[in-house]
């Protein structure tokens, strides 16, 4: 089943066309980055705009990438929530329209539904049962996955998401917007015993986060030490990134063990960060775990994950309706 997906939650519009749930025949993500940088952050006007002009060029260049002809299209999956309501229309209306026009059917996917489903569009993904972290800009949680659909939840962030701190990190030392990238990246220069941030519920046996407490453990700390040199933000960086990478290692590890999983995986946009990649790889092969994290263009946003989850919807039948509309806020609630 060859299905298309359409991913417009936020300020990437993004669609592919992919087999069989797994095969990435095209991925096409058009970043709004430029758009917003001088803003510091995603201005929701803007990004509605911007999916208007981008939406029909990118599926064009998704489908003619793919070398499979628009007929050829089973169906079609759609970013459905959460995010911005203008931003979602965007898709979820082209899709509509798509589907439609072509007289095919099409299914609505939760964007995290999406992440947490991005690792099955690698070569050898995880066997259920397996533990997954999510973690991106807007949400960090730890999911017992029994299937494709089902994600019982364990813990989650209690305040900031963690790349949420990582973006105001990275604005209170002048790195622009956005910000996890450029912190990954200084942090490999810097050292990261120099500046030691607290590291919130490491000792609790539970899977709860706290991102607030280092964001402003990073502020006093700048306070006191105001103007700091490259070498210093290099420091810092490593600091706060150690303090994020450790926390987030230590509950998803603690989790597997927890359910006796022998996969774990990390998703979402955070999970391209290469700390997090180096500390979870290699403290999860210690304990025998197996650690599964998509390639670097499948943790941030993109449609190959939507149409993942569409192509399990649409081979049991589930089907949209056109008057199907967006949510903007958390709706997904995991079954069982
Ligand atoms: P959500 O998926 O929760 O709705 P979102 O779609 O906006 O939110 P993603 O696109 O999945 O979030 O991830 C974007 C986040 O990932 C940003 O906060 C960004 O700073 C962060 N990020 C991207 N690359 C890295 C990296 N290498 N290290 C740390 N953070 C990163
Ligand atoms: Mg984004
Ligand atoms: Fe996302």
């Amino acid at each position: 089943m060859i299905v298309l997906g359409i991913e417009s939650s936020c300020d990437e519009t993004a669609a592919a066309v992919v087999r069989n749930g797994c095969e990435v025949l095209a991925s096409v993500v058009a970043s709004q980055v430029a758009v917003h940088h001088p803003y510091g952050g995603v201005v929701p006007e803007l990004a509605s705009r911007k999916h208007i002009e981008a939406i029909v060029p990118v599926v064009d260049q998704a489908i003619a990438e793919s070398g499979i002809p628009a007929k050829k299209i089973d169906g079609v999956a759609v970013t459905q929530g959460p995010g911005l309501i203008g931003s979602l229309l965007v898709g979820f209306s082209f899709a509509k329209g798509f589907a439609f026009g072509h007289g095919i059917p099409w299914v609505g996917v939760d964007h995290l539904e999406g992440h947490i489903n991005s690792v099955f569009l690698e070569a050898d993904p995880p066997a259920f049962p397996f533990v997954a972290l999510l973690v991106s800009g807007g949400h960090t949680s730890i999911y017992h996955v029994t299937s494709h659909r089902d994600f019982h939840p364990m813990g989650q962030t209690r305040d900031d998401a963690a790349g949420e701190a990582y973006d105001k990190v990275a604005k209170m030392l002048g790195l622009g917007y956005p910000g996890g990238v450029v912190i990954d990246r200084l942090a490999a220069q810097g050292d990261p015993t120099k500046v030691v941030f607290t590291r919130p519920y490491l000792d609790k046996a539970e899977f709860d986060f706290s991102f607030s407490g280092i964001k402003s453990a990073v502020m006093r700390h700048l306070q006191l030490h105001p103007d700091p040199s490259p070498g210093d933000q290099a420091d810092i960086a490593a600091g706060f990134q150690a303090a994020v990478v450790d926390v987030l290692t230590f509950k998803i590890i603690h989790a597997a063990k927890a359910k006796g999983c022998a996969h774990l995986a990390v998703v979402g946009g955070v999970a391209a960060n290469r700390g997090l990649r180096e500390a979870v790889t290699r403290d999860a092969a210690a304990d025998g775990i197996r650690v599964h994290i998509p390639s670097i263009e499948l943790c941030g946003d993109n449609a190959a994950m939507v149409a993942a989850v569409g192509y399990h919807r649409l081979a049991t039948g589930e089907r949209a309706g056109l008057d199907d509309d967006v949510y903007s806020r958390v709706k997904f609630r995991p079954r069982g």
